[in-house]
């Protein structure tokens, strides 16, 4: 046989058979691919059986995915604006459905062809009792191009100008054939050892991209996927774990002593006795403080449970040291609650803490930052302007980042820089993280937990209430009022239909006053709309029991602290995410009354709507609800993912492949045990992988390590 040399993965795409420029072109630009090893990594979303026909008259409304096989015998472009859609109807000999397309229908219109066949795929919905199919897939049965290679049919993600360049997931299929075609298992080496792959019963790269893309069984896709993802999770752990490690080799700094403030606050100021979770948390800092290397460290702890004064206390033994601390917010509104609140905390101690956000400008700004450089400020409370490259700091000895999950690695990363030995970090989270997710949005960081909460405090008793049974609802109000009680209702305000919202919020807070009436009863509201002066005035009305209820927006989500209120009332709850609700819900409760939440609805809610609602009723607990939202959102949608690195995941889902990340996690864990450094022969090609991985990435966090 003559010599063929592999084939490299990284050979650009206009190289492959059947990929010109021109198509080359839109692959590069709508899916990113650009080089054979890109296109390997475009996995089909599913199969088609290809043998599996399914009569029109045997779809019911329990039908999955199914293909039917008939003639378009009509088609018609009907409705206008967004309504605006074609439709076809598709027979066979035993009934007819009807195909739905609302976009690309000039597209449409040209490819299908009254009296030919087709093969439709797709999943049918019913509307009046009938079957349809919106944006099926759709193919010619007579296409003589096309060959019925296997049974198992792949089918790609493919997009509208894909489409048109003859990339659909036929096309996109046949110039990956033409790709698998050119590699052997050289051009796949495995960068895992035989041994290796073995324990963990792993396929074979190569096999495994074969079989995914060409798969010769069910139970090959299966093999194939499992090695595939095991493979994404097992190098993002890998990596994680690797920067951890070096990172503790790293020179941290050294606080060595608590000193006058932190002794002062904790003897004078403090108020009350720390939990016991608050006392072992703040030993964990406290401890590794002291190590000479640099923290990072996670907090977790479910609404309520103390997490400020620890930040608080956190920053003093910087102080005490000498250095200045700084705690960054998502928002503007949490940063100014933390920064009266901690204001408020410090008084008398002789501690400078200042307040940065994105709207102090001009003259305030200069000054402020000028005084950070010098060290006249001790800590400093902001947003992420804290993080800008205009803002230096003298020496920033501990930074603490509040509700992290909107802060990824990568900004985090830009902390490090802020000082020339890093500062110890503390990341907060009060929304609570599945487990796996957090390893995988968190893997890098050690974990603290506060799992208590202040003593005296009565479970919160949710319901859930009709938009009908608004008259009890407020009665119960009034009952509460009149034991001495405060209020809040919320609306949801929601950027796209801000101003639909907006009416529903001010026609609300006129009900509420006209059923609650001066001057038996007063009445707050605060919304993202009014000026901060406005704003403050109100809020500090209801802080001082001058308002007995607070009508609100989400404003009031984080941060807010005001123990003598006891009731939440929701309304239209079921626009509410889980973790939102849950964070709202953390308002009240605070105190040593018990305390309610009102979840009010209309009767129309989806499915999952309703699910939210359920799962508010049914428990208090964080990682109980932050599972259920995970499911019901996907992990797409978690804030903080995208730049985790996280994106890198092609295959793997943190939701529904729960067990293989928490297997490649262990099996990370377990060889960098034994080879923390990869310096063995055997691990030499992982590294390797690792490092071009890390380069293609090109996460910030990658560069330190
Ligand atoms: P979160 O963890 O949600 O940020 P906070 O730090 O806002 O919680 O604390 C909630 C409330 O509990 C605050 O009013 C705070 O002063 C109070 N608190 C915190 N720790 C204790 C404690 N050990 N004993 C009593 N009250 C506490
Ligand atoms: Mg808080």
């Amino acid at each position: 046989m003559a010599y063929q040399s592999t084939t490299d993965l990284n050979t650009p795409i206009e190289y492959l058979k059947g990929v010109g420029p021109v198509k080359s072109e839109v692959l590069k630009k709508e899916l990113g691919v650009k080089t054979f090893g890109d296109l390997l990594q475009h996995y089909p979303f599913r199969y088609v059986d290809k043998t599996k026909i399914t009569y029109i008259s045997d779809i019911s409304e329990n039908s999955q995915y199914i293909q039917i096989r008939g003639q378009i015998t009509s088609m018609a472009v009907i409705g206008n604006n967004r309504g605006r859609r074609l439709t076809a109807k598709l027979a066979d000999e035993t009934g007819e459905v009807e195909l739905v397309w609302f976009k690309s229908i000039p597209y449409f219109q040209k490819f299908l062809q009254k009296g030919k066949e087709y093969l439709v795929f797709s999943k049918p919905t019913f509307f009046r009792g009938k079957p349809n199919f919106t944006h099926p897939d759709i193919e010619e049965i007579a296409n003589p191009n096309i060959p019925l290679s296997s049974r198992l049919m792949p089918i790609y993600h493919s997009t509208e100008k894909l489409k048109a360049k003859k990339l659909d997931t036929r096309g996109l299929s046949r110039i990956i054939q033409n790709l698998l075609e050119r590699l052997t298992p050289d051009s796949i080496p495995d960068f895992l050892t035989p041994e290796f792959v073995e324990d963990q019963q792993l396929m074979g790269r190569y096999e495994a991209f074969k079989n995914v893309h060409n798969p010769s069984s069910e139970q090959h896709i299966v093999s194939a996927q499992y090695r595939l993802k095991f493979e994404e999770f097992f190098c993002f752990q890998m990596r994680l774990l690797q920067v951890r490690h070096v990172r503790k080799k790293l020179e941290g700094i050294v606080l060595e002593k608590l000193g006058d403030k932190f002794h002062n606050f904790f003897n004078n100021n403090l108020g009350f006795e720390l939990t016991g979770a608050q006392k072992r948390v703040l030993k964990e800092i406290r401890r590794d403080t002291m190590t000479g290397s640099q923290m990072n460290r996670l907090l977790q702890g479910d609404v309520g449970s103390g997490k400020t004064v620890v930040a608080l206390m956190t920053m003093l033994m910087a102080l005490d040291n000498g250095y200045q601390a700084c705690l960054m917010a998502p928002t503007e509104i949490l940063a100014q609650q933390h920064f009266k609140s901690i204001s408020k905390m410090v008084r008398g101690l002789d501690i400078n803490v200042e307040l940065l956000t994105g709207s102090i400008k001009g003259k305030k700004r200069r000054s402020l930052l000028d005084y950070l450089e010098i060290g006249v400020i001790d800590i400093l409370i902001g947003t992420h302007a804290l993080i800008e490259d205009a803002v230096k700091y003298k020496n920033l000895g501990m930074a603490i980042i509040d509700e992290q999950h909107r802060f990824g690695v990568q900004q985090r990363s830009k902390l490090w820089l802020k000082s020339k030995i890093p500062p110890h970090v503390l990341v907060m989270t009060a929304t609570p993280i599945p487990r796996t997710l957090a390893m995988t949005l968190y893997g890098d960081l050690d974990v603290s937990q506060i799992d208590e909460l202040p003593p005296g405090r009565k479970a919160i008793k949710t319901v859930h209430r009709y938009d009908k049974d608004r008259l009890a609802v407020f009665g119960f109000v009034r009952d509460q009022i009149d034991k001495g009680r405060q209020v809040y209702m919320v609306y949801p305000l929601i950027e796209e239909s801000e101003a639909f919202d907006y009416k529903n919020l001010m026609d609300g807070f006129d009900s509420i006053t006209r059923a609650f009436p001066p001057p038996n009863y007063r009445v707050s509201i605060v919304h993202g709309q009014m000026h901060t002066v406005d704003k403050d005035f109100e809020m500090d009305r209801f802080v001082e029991n001058k308002t007995q209820i607070l009508v609100a927006t989400t404003v009031i989500e984080v941060g807010v602290d005001v123990p003598n209120a006891s009731v939440m009332i929701i309304e239209s709850a079921e626009r509410f995410g889980l973790s939102q609700l849950h964070q709202l819900r953390g308002r009240v409760g605070r105190g040593s009354e018990q305390s309610y939440c009102i979840l009010m609805t209309g009767h129309k809610m989806t499915k999952h709507g309703r699910e939210r609602i359920d799962t508010m009723v049914d428990t208090t607990d964080g990682f109980k609800i932050a599972e259920v939202d995970m499911r019901l959102r996907g992990p797409g949608d978690i804030q903080g993912l995208q730049q985790s690195g996280f994106a890198g995941l092609r295959m793997g889902n943190v939701v529904q492949d729960q067990k293989i990340l928490q297997r490649a996690r262990s099996a990370a864990t377990l060889l960098l045990d034994e080879d923390p450094e990869l310096e063995k022969e055997e691990n030499q090609a992982l590294k390797n992988f690792l490092k071009t991985q890390a380069e293609q990435q090109k996460l910030e966090w990658s560069r330190i390590s």
